[in-house]
């Protein structure tokens, strides 16, 4: 199953490139009691919902998928989970590349299995998160900010201290992440995390689609020109061992996101340009960069 937000806050299946509104299925998620459990009501409720859903897309009357404005799929999410240095390629071109560790995030884990093991996994705001439609807004202009395409993971059920022998079974979908960057000497979580700096589209396939989520083909380009092209093969932490590293820290909630981490190519982005990114099996989408506009003076 393959679920989009759209337009204001629709909900919608997605099937041979057309969106069928099943909105109405938000009136059997629970009322609002303060104070409100974490997470995303509607991922929460998805299995139960799914039955619904089906009957309300038969009738519904499609429109296409690229005449929709598409949002986030997950609408609130109560963290953004994201690994760091994730691709070997991506730890070699950081090494090489100042302009992208600048001195800071040393790529070096000379001691440690992998870079997750010595650097553990990192957080982006959720107020970061935008979808395809909406497009990234430039936070830090006149600076280097890059675009980093990554298989995104998206948690179904609240959980804590999962095994990776049991990881899956907690996954509600995937979807494709952009993990937007400006590079620069402030902390992860900065430079990671301003206003549109987390992108997630096309919308959310559902696990049972993905038979297995560290096997897939991905990439994505600027105005066309090739930028970065890997397999979730290549991951140094897989997809299972991520969600059991960052459940050891945090309980994961229904909705939270972790980005698996990018592969190498990582380049600058700037206004007017359009990114296509693509991920086998889960889809692709066309993420438009606009302009920073400067906060207005008061006279
Ligand atoms: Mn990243």
């Amino acid at each position: 199953m393959k679920i989009c937000r759209f337009n204001d806050n629709r909900i919608g299946l997605v099937e041979g490139g057309q969106v069928y509104d099943v909105t109405e299925v938000a009136a059997q998620l629970p009322a609002l009691k303060w104070p409100l459990e974490p997470g995303d009501q509607l991922i929460a409720h998805l299995e139960r919902l799914k039955g619904q859903m089906q009957e309300l897309k038969g009738r519904a009357n499609p429109v296409a998928l690229d005449s929709v404005k598409l949002l986030s799929p997950v609408a609130n999410p109560s963290k953004i989970i994201a690994a760091p240095l994730n691709y070997q390629l991506h730890v070699a071109e950081s090494k090489a590349d100042k302009g992208i560790h600048n001195g800071v995030h040393l790529p070096d884990y000379d001691g440690f299995a992998s870079p997750v093991a010595k650097f553990g996994v990192f957080l982006k705001s959720p107020s970061s998160i935008v979808g395809a439609g909406e497009g990234v807004r430039i936070a830090y202009p006149g600076r280097r900010n890059d675009h980093e395409v990554e298989l995104a993971v998206i948690i179904g059920r609240k959980c804590k201290d999962v095994g990776r022998e049991d990881a899956f079974s907690v996954v509600a979908g995937y979807a494709i992440g952009l993990d937007m960057t400006v590079r620069g000497p402030e902390d992860r979580s900065y430079r990671k995390s301003a206003d549109t700096y987390s992108v997630l589209g096309p919308y959310l396939v559902t696990r049972d689609e993905v038979a297995d989520p560290d096997a897939l083909d991905f990439s994505i380009t600027v105005n066309g020109e090739h930028r970065q092209k890997a397999n979730t093969r290549d991951l140094i932490t897989g997809v299972a061992e991520l969600i059991e590293v960052a459940s050891r820290a945090y309980t994961l909630y229904p909705g939270d996101i972790i980005m698996t981490g990018t592969p190498e190519g990582v380049n600058s982005i700037e206004p007017g340009d359009v990114m296509h990114a693509y991920i086998e099996g889960i889809g692709e989408m066309d993420v438009a960069i606009r302009a920073y506009d400067a906060p207005k003076e008061e006279t």
